[in-house]
């Protein structure tokens, strides 16, 4: 086992904008890491930098105390799981999952054992003799599971391992595969572009957008924290509107909207709310769950601060919360969720939004 640094790595393919921009981070021994963001953010690279198949243009990999920059796969210790499996379709399954060890020339007897312990582990053992052909997806993902993990890797890296599953099988899947790497406590890097899979299996998570990392923290911490416009936006559903900064205290900051109505968001340390100045723009996150719907709007003239004015476009009951879709009095498009459906708004209404003053977070631009 150990931990995996990157201090400024950065990709450049031939002229283009790097692929991946000055990452540093640090993934701590037997932490359940994950690369998120949406195609092309340079997730793939990164884990390919990490295994090697890849070499940075610029900056440092670190497998411990140890510079790997220059060590060419093989040499790295690393199991990776792809998203097309990679499998072997001519070999068995045995013969699959006990290649790494063929390779490592690893003696006949142990390795049998060692294949049989892996393929257990997947619960994979009544299908050792199946051909590629014959297995389903579900299967054919969790042989190139045990083969990665067959030959006790210090670090395990996966790359969008679940994405030619179906919506239950993901699920499921993704659930065995965290047990597994906590019962084995190995380092783990994920790759996805699936906000929900990312929150349910991490440790950790850096979210990428063009190879620039905004924020690394965990999933709580992301949801209810984001740092910018765009992680409030790829994570969960939210609200984000910009305003100009008019006033703060060392409370809360007041934030004029294009629209002319006003709110107030609570400074946070770490936060843009704690550092911009007067005149500067920001953009405040408003979660779906943390505004309520106030009845019919008064006039535009005696607007209250922390309130939004809108209209109802659309309401939808789905069980145990509602959907309400909204335009702004700017033009904004706006999601609130409620979860009492007794008193729902109808569609074409004006109406009043209040913003749970202490959930309003500032983000960046
Ligand atoms: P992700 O895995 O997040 O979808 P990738 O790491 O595959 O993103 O790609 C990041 C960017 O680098 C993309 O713009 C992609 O086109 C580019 N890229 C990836 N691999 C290569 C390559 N071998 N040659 C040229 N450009 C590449
Ligand atoms: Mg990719």
């Amino acid at each position: 086992m150990t931990s995996v640094s990157l201090v400024d790595v950065t990709k450049r393919y031939g002229q283009a904008p790097p692929s991946v921009d000055r990452l540093s981070f640090t993934i701590e021994d037997g932490e359940f890491f994950t690369l998120l963001g949406p195609s092309g953010c340079g997730k793939s690279t990164t884990l390919r930098m990490i295994a090697g198949f890849v070499a940075p243009t610029e900056g440092t990999i670190r497998f411990g105390d140890k510079d790997v920059t220059g060590v060419p796969p093989y040499r790295r210790d690393t199991g990776m799981v792809f998203q097309n499996y990679a499998l072997f379709p001519h070999m068995d399954v045995t013969a699959n999952v006990a290649y790494g060890l063929r390779m490592r020339r690893e003696p006949k007897a142990e390795r049998a054992d060692r294949v049989r312990q892996a393929l257990d582990l997947v619960g994979l053992a009544p299908y050792a003799d199946r051909r590629i052909q014959e297995l389903s997806g579900g299967q054919q993902q969790r042989v190139a599971l045990a083969r990665a993990l067959v030959i006790r890797p210090s670090v395990l890296l996966l790359d969008e391992p679940l994405s030619n599953l179906d919506a239950k099988l993901r699920e499921e899947t993704r659930g065995q595969i965290r047990q597994l790497q906590q019962e084995f406590g190995i380092t783990s890097v994920y790759v996805t572009h699936d906000q929900a899979e990312a929150m349910a299996v991490s440790d950790r998570i850096a979210v990428l957008e063009s190879g620039v990392l905004h924020q690394l923290a965990s999933p709580r911490e992301i949801y209810h924290r984001p740092a910018t416009a765009f992680v409030a936006n790829f994570i969960g559903r939210s609200n984000v509107v910009t305003g100009s900064l008019t006033g703060r205290d060392d409370q809360q900051v007041t934030v004029e909207l294009e629209d002319g109505s006003i709110l107030q968001a609570p400074v946070h340390p770490d936060t843009l709310s704690a550092t911009a100045a007067v005149g500067e723009t920001v953009a405040l996150s408003l979660r779906p769950e943390a505004i309520a719907v106030d009845g019919p709007a008064p006039d535009a003239a005696d607007r209250e601060v922390g309130t939004l004015h809108a209209r109802v476009t659309g309401v939808e009951f789905t069980g145990a919360t509602s959907h309400i879709s909204l335009t702004a009095a700017g033009g904004q498009e706006l999601l609130v969720s409620v979860t009492d459906s007794q008193d729902l708004p109808e569609v074409d209404t004006d109406v009043a939004l209040r913003p749970d003053p202490a959930r309003i977070w500032t983000v960046t631009p």
